[in-house]
């Protein structure tokens, strides 16, 4: 099917937004397209079950809370649904899922060993889920400098305007705040523009993983022609975009 290019090694079909980031390493990336909102369990395992990928495989949901947690998905008992906002998994019959609208998917793979799924917002870099993330994966043996990381669609620095309260987290972090002119609109006085991806990129950097192994999609969820859910766009209780990875 014709793919459209959505930069940084991602593409848009009709029925998912595919990780080609992650093309080789054995692990499948995979986000819901606009028409389908994987808030439920019930639809995006719908969802999950159109593309095929789900033979023998159990989904892993996770209660999301803008945290550091990252579980052990196969170490949960079939159906517990734990407080974190990344799980990781060597087993091939677990499919991770998270959901975002705005904030960043984020993909950990060692490559034909073990993938990691994160829920990244800027509460969630401010508590260091990435690092613990790949402290995780560490622990089960996989090196740092080994993994393969791609970010997924998010709200980019043309249109995260946020306070200083949110600003100030990463004013460690180069390119990370910017001033109100990178804006596209600016809807109250004082802000600035978050880069979200300029903290992924350098987390992940400061966690060991290569720059050269680290992808982030170019496109706004904000502003990209309406083709990516967007929580500042639609509003809250609007619908998610549902992210899963899993082995294949
Ligand atoms: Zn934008």
């Amino acid at each position: 099917m014709a793919a459209l290019d959505l930069g940084g090694g991602f593409a848009v079909t009709r029925d998912a937004i595919v990780a080609t980031a992650l093309t080789g390493t054995g692990a499948r990336g995979l986000a819901s397209p606009i028409t389908v909102d994987a808030r439920l369990d019930a639809d995006a395992s719908a969802w999950v079950h159109s593309l095929g990928a789900d033979a023998g495989r159990r989904m892993r949901s996770l209660k999301q809370v803008h945290g550091a947690t990252v579980v052990d998905a196969g170490a949960l008992a079939d159906g517990r649904v734990p407080e974190a906002d990344g799980a990781w998994t060597s087993s091939a019959r677990d499919i991770l899922i998270v959901r975002t609208a705005d904030c960043a998917a984020l993909w950990l793979v060692d490559p034909r060993r073990r993938v990691a799924l994160l829920h990244v917002g800027w509460r969630g870099a401010a508590v260091g889920i990435i690092r613990r993330a790949v402290h995780a994966l560490a622990q089960q043996g996989s090196d740092p400098a080994a993994l393969v990381a791609a970010a997924g669609p998010h709200i980019r620095r043309c249109c995260f305007e946020v306070g200083s309260e949110v600003a100030t987290h990463f004013d460690k972090i180069e390119g990370a705040v910017n001033p109100p002119e990178v804006l596209k609109t600016r809807t109250r006085a004082g802000t600035v523009s978050l880069d979200l991806a300029a903290i992924i990129a350098t987390q992940l950097r400061e966690a060991g993983v290569r720059s050269a192994a680290t992808h982030i999609a170019a496109a706004c969820t904000r502003c990209s022609g309406g083709m990516l859910h967007s929580y500042r766009r639609n509003g809250q209780g609007g619908p998610l975009m549902g992210s899963i990875g899993f082995l294949e």
